[in-house]
């Protein structure tokens, strides 16, 4: 048995939260003695810890523990992770815990951008194909909480951070996908450099039966080439390939040593948008090594919903569709969804700014936006980038933002919310900020 199965050891479980306590239930079921951990006095319950430490100094109860799984949020340099390692306990994460306590195959997904709906459409196209297939990690349903009630999935899909992936050790998926990859985290991770370390550890213990799948149109993904021991197939847009996922005219083929097949017309993907046709092919090549045939992905990939806060459409009203795309917290993302219409946009953007080129996206508002809306911490700032682009209206609160877009807006015009920027200056989470968004439109009907 190995270390992180066998139930007899007195073992740390260090930040509390929704991952830290799935961790703790996992331990719990394994017959670990679990004790939990967190800097903050007023922590959620936690039924599967057998004692609670909590508060500023933790250090003392290091000497009673045989290891410690910290959470994602965790950065695992800071103080007691570095203090536990000093003392010879193995520190882990929440995701390597539960890679140690399933044997059922994953399929993981990292990138900047586009890791949530990938995973979702990648579970959601399995399970259409009739295989149990379900979908955790990074998505808000911990790895530990499926290992636990999955038993008979015939896939887990594992959407993976770059904070999840810095603490893995064997996790070891039978398939990778790297979707993109730019500057993002960049203070957990010192350097783009640390970042892109950090994405590279989802194949890094790869063998040769495995297989990397990469974004050939990527330029930030493509020089993680060649550093698998695995098999490598690409994706992309345009170019015929050898092995992997490709659009040829409308056609998107799927392509290995062997064969090149016809998968779908690319009209008839359920999503919208260029990014969204680049996620559908790392879903068609991700499906394709659980087995499915190009026939059996074709209704997962045109009958796709999407996931929420994701380019989602709320509603019309006096001939004007409101888009809700609040996950959008990098300009990167606003980018794509600038993209994805054809429609003049009234776009409302803002909140608190990455540390990101922002002006990379003057031209396309230029092109696309009829009027742009600022909100939160970064107006003025992005007001510097963008000014002379299209007309620009400083707004304080969602509600305000709204009915400015109300007032500048004609029939058939969209207003998007893609911020581009994190939600934490006025919200807790980007989910909350999406609600409010949503909550104000739905009230004008
Ligand atoms: P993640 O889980 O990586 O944050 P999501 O699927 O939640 O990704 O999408 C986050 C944001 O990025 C949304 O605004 C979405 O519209 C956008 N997005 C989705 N896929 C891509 C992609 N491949 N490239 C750029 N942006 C994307």
């Amino acid at each position: 048995m190995g270390y992180w199965t066998d139930g007899k050891k007195n073992i740390g479980v260090f930040g509390l939260g929704r991952s830290g306590r799935a961790a703790a239930a996992l331990l719990n079921l394994r017959g670990f003695s679990v004790t939990g951990l967190d800097s903050s006095n007023d922590v959620p319950d936690c039924p599967d810890c057998d004692r609670l430490v909590t508060g500023d100094d933790m250090t003392d109860c290091l000497n009673s523990l045989d290891g410690i799984v910290i959470s994602p949020g965790i950065d695992p340099v800071s103080s007691l992770p570095a203090a536990a390692r000093e003392l010879g306990l193995p520190v882990i994460g929440e995701i390597e815990l539960a890679f140690r306590n399933t044997d059922i195959p994953v399929l993981a997904i990292t990138g900047s951008n586009g890791k949530t709906t990938t995973a979702e459409w990648l579970g959601y196209t399995l399970r259409k194909a009739g295989l149990n297939a379900c979908v955790a990690g990074n998505t808000g349903y911990p790895f530990s909480t499926a290992v636990i009630e999955n038993p008979y999935a015939d896939f887990i899909v594992l959407e993976v951070s770059s904070y999840q992936l810095q603490t893995t050790k064997a996790f070891r998926p039978c398939a990778a996908a790297i979707l993109n990859i730019t500057p993002d985290h960049l203070k957990r991770h010192g350097d783009i450099k640390g970042y892109i370390n950090a994405k590279a550890r989802i194949f890094m213990n790869q063998h040769n039966s495995d297989l990397l799948v990469i974004n050939r149109d990527d330029p930030g993904s493509v020089p993680l080439a060649r550093r698998t021991a695995g098999l490598e197939w690409y994706f992309g847009i345009g170019e015929s390939l050898e092995a992997g996922a490709y659009v040829q005219g409308n056609s998107i083929y799927f392509a290995d040593s062997r064969s090149r097949k016809f998968v779908i017309d690319k009209r008839d993907i359920s999503l919208p948008g260029l990014h969204n046709l680049s996620n559908a092919l790392a879903v068609v090549c991700l499906a394709g090594k659980a087995g499915l045939s190009p026939e059996q992905m074709v209704e997962g990939l045109s009958s796709f919903p999407g996931v929420p806060h994701r380019i989602e459409w709320i509603g019309k009203y006096h001939g004007v569709s409101f888009v809700n795309d609040s996950k959008s917290t990098n300009p990167d993302s606003l980018n794509a969804a600038l993209k994805s219409f054809s429609e003049p946009v009234i776009l409302i953007a803002g909140g608190l700014a990455k540390e990101a080129d922002y002006k990379q996206l003057k031209g396309l508002i230029a092109d696309r936006v009829k009027a742009l809306i600022l909100i939160g911490d970064a107006s003025a700032m992005l007001e510097n980038c963008w000014s002379g682009s299209a007309p620009i209206f400083l707004e304080d609160v969602m509600e305000n933002a709204i009915n400015q877009a109300l007032n500048l807006s004609q029939d058939g015009d969209i207003v998007l919310l893609s911020p581009g920027c994190a939600s934490f200056d006025q919200y807790s989470n980007f989910e909350e900020r999406g609600d409010h968004f949503r909550k104000i439109v739905g009230d004008l009907t």
